[in-house]
């Protein structure tokens, strides 16, 4: 069966470049390193939530909403580029992060202002109902918000990642390439789960391997598998066996969650100083800190090719200042 693919929106340039990185590939003497460039998506800066809310803004639109309700991290990427998606279409945005407003506000969070979000600070606990609350809110006063959950990550958003690696395998049939992997950092599973299938769908024989930032590998990989498969029927694929396709490392989380380390500082300061390329402190560089080590440990041959998926991020940079230098 071909997938049948819902309407979108356009809100990023597509296709992304993919580049070989010559200088990092021969500095590390590992396998040939290339990479996606979906920090270059645009949307107020890039990064992979521009080609989810691509899907997520349309839905919004044919359900005639005129506002956007999302939540995330202080430093949140997604709350950002859902900013400037209702920006663009002129929808209203309220954004519930999770944690105390900073004293300066810097990195995405002042991007949020400047795009013209309302943003509400929440207890970690509390910020479902703090969503539910500022729905609540809107609809009294004649509004029609519509929700989207944590990292655009249902079968709408991860939709988006299905026509990504469609877009990846057109780039490597049109240049005669192959990928033994690629390799990604991986959160709230969307991205994963829309690269797994469009590997199904599509035929990718490489390895699509997440790097997880925070979550234990054995819970993400299954809340992963059931985006897939969900996201399949979404777009009117038979239901696939894809657990085993699901490859998770956990082994870099650290100390959790947007705390910067040994890793991830040097990861950003590598690619920049070899390749000229800004890495993020959440994501990429704790993802491209993973793999370092992965081919410092010899898991991968040297003939080998690996894909690294710029996801974005790079936004949050001057946030992290005191931890990167
Ligand atoms: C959100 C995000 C990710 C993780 O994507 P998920 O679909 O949530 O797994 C990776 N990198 C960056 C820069 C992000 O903002």
């Amino acid at each position: 069966m071909d997938p049948k693919f819902p309407d979108k929106v356009s809100l990023a340039f597509l296709p992304t470049p993919i580049e070989p990185l010559e200088r990092l590939s021969r500095h590390l003497g590992g396998p040939e390193i290339w990479v996606k460039r979906d920090d270059q998506t645009g949307l107020a800066t890039g990064g992979n939530k521009a080609r989810k809310l691509e899907f997520l803004v349309a839905d919004a639109l044919a359900q005639g909403a005129d506002h956007l309700v999302t939540t995330g991290a202080p430093q949140s990427n997604h709350a950002r580029q859902t900013a400037a998606a209702a920006a663009r279409f002129g929808l209203g945005c309220s954004l519930i992060l999770r944690g105390q407003e900073p004293a300066t506000p810097t990195g995405n969070f002042l991007l949020d202002q400047l795009l013209g979000a309302h943003v509400y600070w929440c207890a970690p606990r509390d910020c479902n109902d703090t969503a539910s609350r500022v729905m609540g809110e809107l609809r009294a006063i004649g509004r029609r918000p519509y929700f989207i959950p944590l990292g655009g990550s249902n079968v709408i958003g991860a939709t988006g990642y299905v026509l990504a690696m469609r877009e990846l395998m057109e780039q490597t049939e049109a240049a005669h390439l192959n990928f033994d992997f690629t390799v990604f950092a991986s959160s709230s599973g969307g991205t994963q789960a829309g690269l797994v299938l469009g590997a199904c769908a599509f035929g990718f024989r490489g390895t699509v391997l997440g790097i997880s930032v925070d979550h234990p590998a054995d819970s993400l990989k299954t809340q992963v598998a059931a985006l897939t498969t969900a996201t399949a029927t979404h777009i009117g694929l038979d239901a696939l066996s894809v657990a085993d396709m699901v490859n998770i490392n956990d082994d870099y989380i650290g100390d959790g969650y947007a705390h910067v380390g040994e890793t991830e500082r040097e990861a950003i300061k590598l690619m920049a100083q070899v390749e000229g390329i800004l890495l993020d402190p959440v994501y990429t560089g704790r993802a491209f800190g993973g793999l370092i080590d992965l081919i410092r440990w010899g898991a991968f041959t040297r003939g080998q090719r690996v894909l690294f998926w710029h996801t974005g991020g790079t936004a949050a940079l001057p946030a992290f200042a005191e931890r990167l230098l």
